[in-house]
């Protein structure tokens, strides 16, 4: 905002035109330059003549699913893509923390125009992601580059366009867990919250960014006056375990980790998410559940339980319902609020993990997908 404020300044403009240019791009998502019908035309010539662009990043192609997930193929101005995915029923892993309160209210605003209450988006902060968890598909890909902070809103805009709903009216939810780690791109992502924040008009409180465990990131957004909620992706309930499922404990290992979690500071009714995926006969069994219970305690914590989205390449099980039950009785005796994620867009391969780009098993058209997992 500020960087449009000084552009207008630079060539002469009045400060407000930097509003205006803002408000074109991301408000009204106009893909050209000559269509911001609030600035001058010798102005937005001028703006042309210099080489300046705005627009939203493309959507390239669609699934949707039977459960009315929507995966997006984004693509960026250089040709790389990254997926964002529309969830229509929420389950970001907001279940718990309170942002149900307004439910009601939204609920009947939003009936007369749309079939949905609290929309997700979840949005990918890098192409690829250098993390290397072992049961993810976007560590398949390895790290191409870190997304600019344009790049990110511009995916939530994009879809935002194309769903044809518009904040704050219309509430939605971001979740930052799609593609990348967020917090190895940390200015970037820490931006885009600004940028959505102010411009778009999705505030704070409605956005959740997910990390591996990147420590030292961890107590900086801590430090933030403005930022989403945050969750930690456990996975482990050990060092031994955890480093076997992500490596990236050996950098930090769960002494640190759980220091900086207990260190975090929580406003008020706020509560840190962890998430855990279950492995079949890995890191699923009652003696990990009772690890997890020991080391979350003390903070005011909730756990999100996903079972493992399976994948072909990847060399573990999804456990049964079973299994995962009993995982989550263990939690909840202890006292912490513990919610099993439903799987979203598991045929079309966008649930958790399942970010990669599948472009080879995935049909050619626009059109609906079938694709079983
Ligand atoms: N890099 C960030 C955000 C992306 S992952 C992070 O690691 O937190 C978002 C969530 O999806 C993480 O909690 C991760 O543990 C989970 N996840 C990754 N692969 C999965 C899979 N195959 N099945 C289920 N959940 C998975």
């Amino acid at each position: 905002m500020q960087e449009l404020t000084d552009l207008a300044l630079g060539s002469g403009q009045p400060a407000y035109r930097g509003q205006q240019l803002f408000d074109a791009v991301y408000r009204q998502k106009i893909e050209r330059l000559d269509q911001v019908s609030t600035l001058p035309l010798e102005y937005r010539a001028r703006l042309v003549e210099q080489g300046w662009e705005v627009g939203l990043p493309r959507i390239a192609r669609k699934f949707i699913s039977n459960d009315g997930t929507v995966r997006y193929l984004v693509e960026l101005a250089d040709g790389e893509t990254v997926e964002t995915v529309w969830m229509p029923e929420g389950d970001g892993g907001e279940s718990g923390d309170g942002s149900e309160a307004g439910d009601e209210i939204d609920a009947r605003i939003d009936a007369e125009r749309v079939s949905w209450r609290r929309a997700t988006i979840c949005v990918s902060s890098q192409v690829g992601c250098a993390v290397n968890c072992k049961f993810c598909f976007t560590a398949l890909l390895g790290v191409k580059r870190n997304l600019e902070s344009g790049e990110i809103v511009g995916q939530i805009a994009a879809v935002l366009r194309e769903q044809g709903v518009e904040p704050p009216l219309q509430r939605v939810n971001i979740v930052f867990m799609g593609m990348g780690e967020p917090f190895l791109n940390y200015d970037n992502f820490m931006k885009s919250v600004r940028l959505l924040a102010e411009g778009v008009g999705i505030p704070e409180s409605r956005m959740t960014v997910s990390t591996a465990g990147i420590v030292p990131r961890i107590h900086d957004f801590g430090q933030e006056p403005l930022r989403p909620k945050l969750a930690i992706s456990l996975n482990g309930s050990n060092d031994a375990l955890r480093t076997e499922v992500m490596p990236l404990n050996r950098k930090w290992n769960l002494e640190e980790l759980m220091k900086a979690a207990r260190e975090f500071p929580l406003r008020a009714r706020e509560r840190l998410t962890f998430e855990y995926v279950l492995l079949a006969d890995v890191n699923d069994a009652p003696e990990q559940a009772r690890e997890v219970v020991e080391l979350v305690r003390g903070i005011r914590a909730k756990i999100n339980l996903i079972a493992l989205n399976p994948g072909t390449e990847l060399p573990y099980r999804t456990p049964e319902q079973e299994r995962v039950m009993a995982f989550q009785r263990i939690l909840v005796a202890a006292g912490i609020p513990t919610f099993v994620r439903r799987p979203r867009g598991r045929d079309i391969f966008a649930a958790c993990g399942q970010l990669k780009r599948t472009v080879e098993v995935a049909p050619t058209s626009d059109s609906k997908s079938t694709l079983s997992s």
